[in-house]
């Protein structure tokens, strides 16, 4: 996946997010405050509007530095430094093996920017387990992807606004933790093509 391609997917998860904005809305009105449909879209048509051609490692800083002046909430900081960091490891042309090493980076960067760990019920559950999953079955497959996020449903959240719900936060995907499936499957999309 070079820059034209990492640009394609990112400007595509526009129209993905516009898509998804009331499923991840409902998700966060359950256990949130309901804005992390409209944080995501706002988010990623702002990297449409502002994010240009460039190398890989360029898109995927100026993606990072985008998401972080574009959306407000916890969700915000977490994307937009993690493609920050991520740049920083990102090859002029990404394949399989650099996309493991983004993941991996994607996972440490939440990890140590939320202070989270797995089973809180975050993005961190899909997140941590990507680049698991690409090693192990070679692609980012969006069945694969989702049944991650499916797994936070039964998890009761620590951390973030869900944990204000305590037990009630059971039963409801972590918001977040579904935003990640999209982000992390147009990843995988480019690398594909
Ligand atoms: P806010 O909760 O501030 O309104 P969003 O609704 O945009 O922000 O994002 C909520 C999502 O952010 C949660 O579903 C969760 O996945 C993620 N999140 C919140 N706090 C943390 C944290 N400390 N570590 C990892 N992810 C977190
Ligand atoms: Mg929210
Ligand atoms: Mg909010």
């Amino acid at each position: 996946m070079n820059g034209d391609q990492l640009l394609r997917q990112m400007h595509g998860l526009k129209s993905v997010f516009e898509n998804k904005e009331s499923e991840l809305t409902s998700l966060d009105r359950e256990i949130g405050d309901g804005d992390h449909g409209v944080n995501m879209k706002r988010g990623f048509s702002a990297v449409s509007e502002k994010v240009s051609a460039g190398s890989a490692p360029e898109v995927m800083r100026q993606t990072g530095m985008t998401l972080m002046s574009s959306i407000g909430g916890a969700s915000g900081p977490l994307y937009g430094f993690s493609f920050v960091k991520m740049s920083e490891v990102a090859k002029e042309d990404i394949d399989k093996e650099n996309l493991i090493e983004i993941l991996d980076t994607f996972a440490a960067t939440v990890a140590s920017k939320g202070k989270v760990e797995g089973g809180e019920k975050t993005m961190y559950d899909v997140i941590s387990k990507s680049s698991e999953l690409l090693r192990k079955t070679g692609a980012l497959k969006l069945d694969d992807l989702q049944s991650l996020a499916q797994d936070t449903e039964e998890m009761m959240a620590t951390k973030g606004r869900a944990a204000y719900f305590k037990e009630q936060s059971r039963g409801t995907i972590d918001p977040g933790a579904q935003s990640a499936v999209y982000v992390i499957h147009a990843l995988g999309e480019g690398v594909a093509e």
